[in-house]
């Protein structure tokens, strides 16, 4: 059997996964991030500790390694990550170096947007975008068929200003993501009613039963996401917006919202289907589980 494992390093926590050709995943194991790793010494041990947690030695023939941030894809570079002090870091070679396995490298959103597009929701589509939403904010752009980033810049949809009141780790006021996280809305909410500690699963399921607090916050979050569709459907013309992490478990409590916020405002351009992520919250699992498979001679077979 053919394994090979998911590595996706968040600002928070490092999650890893192992996976078959069939793309089933038979074990996972979680760790810290670890904190002010410049040169990246730490965070590769904890990959490394991570993998001989889910697989005996020998077991895992290739490595799928997601990052956040700005990235150089083609050299296995971060050159840039605010969450986790990054700055022109090899981060892919030196994992590579550490756990003598094949790594491929690719951008946290990117190989959610490469699941779906493969084998999900985006599959037979052109023109689509995967938004997962969960601490942060971002957007897969498939155009023509492909996934673009523009030299690994594109996609920060999170950081587009919906005239939201809330100051955004980015520095600016206004933000998406400062609106509409799965973090924003549980602050929000935590704020507002003085209980910290619901999710925004349970907000979302609070404001379908009639919470007053919980509808007016879920609300204002899900136009907020509406009026940042409206903007990447007037540019981009997607078929079809596919919303993935987190707060994708939400379900239709998250697409309906938006869907009618998003209709009020389009007027000439090609409305799309919203939809929630085939592997929902799994995406970016399993789009690190297909680049590690293609590395391998027959790919996944
Ligand atoms: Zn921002």
């Amino acid at each position: 059997m053919k394994l090979v494992a998911a590595v996706d390093v968040g600002g928070t926590s490092i999650k890893s996964a192992l996976v078959d050709a069939d793309l089933r995943i038979f074990a996972t194991a979680n760790a810290p991030t670890p904190h002010n790793d410049l040169d990246g010494n730490k965070t590769v041990k904890v990959i490394s500790e991570l993998l001989s947690k889910i697989a005996s030695p020998g077991e895992i023939k290739a490595v799928g390694l997601a990052v956040p941030g700005a990235l150089d894809e083609t050299n296995g570079i971060s050159r840039w990550s605010g969450n986790l002090g990054w700055k022109n870091l090899p981060i892919r070679d030196l994992l590579a170096r550490e756990i003598n396995i094949p790594v491929a490298f690719g951008h946290d959103v990117r190989t959610g947007a490469l699941a779906e597009l493969r084998n999900g929701a985006a599959k037979g589509v052109n023109n689509a975008i995967f938004i997962p939403i969960g601490t942060g904010i971002a957007a897969g752009l498939i155009i023509d068929g492909k996934i673009r980033s523009s030299d690994g810049f594109a996609g920060e949809i999170g950081h587009v200003d919906v005239g939201a009141k809330f100051d955004c780790v980015c520095g600016k006021k206004g933000c998406l993501e400062a609106a509409s996280s799965a973090l924003a809305i549980t602050s929000a909410y935590a704020h507002a009613s003085g209980k910290a500690g619901i999710s925004s699963e349970e907000i979302a399921t609070l404001a379908h039963s009639g919470d007053v607090l919980a509808e007016k916050i879920w609300n204002d979050a899900m136009t907020s996401i509406a009026t940042a569709c409206q903007m990447l459907v007037t540019v981009l013309a997607p078929e079809v917006i596919i919303f993935g992490g987190g707060l994708s478990q939400s379900g239709n409590l998250l697409i309906n919202p938006i869907t009618k916020a998003l209709a009020g405002s389009l007027t000439f351009q090609r409305a799309p289907r919203l939809v929630i992520a085939h592997y929902g919250a799994q995406a970016g699992t399993i789009g690190c589980a297909m680049m590690a498979l293609d590395l391998l001679p027959g790919g996944g077979n």
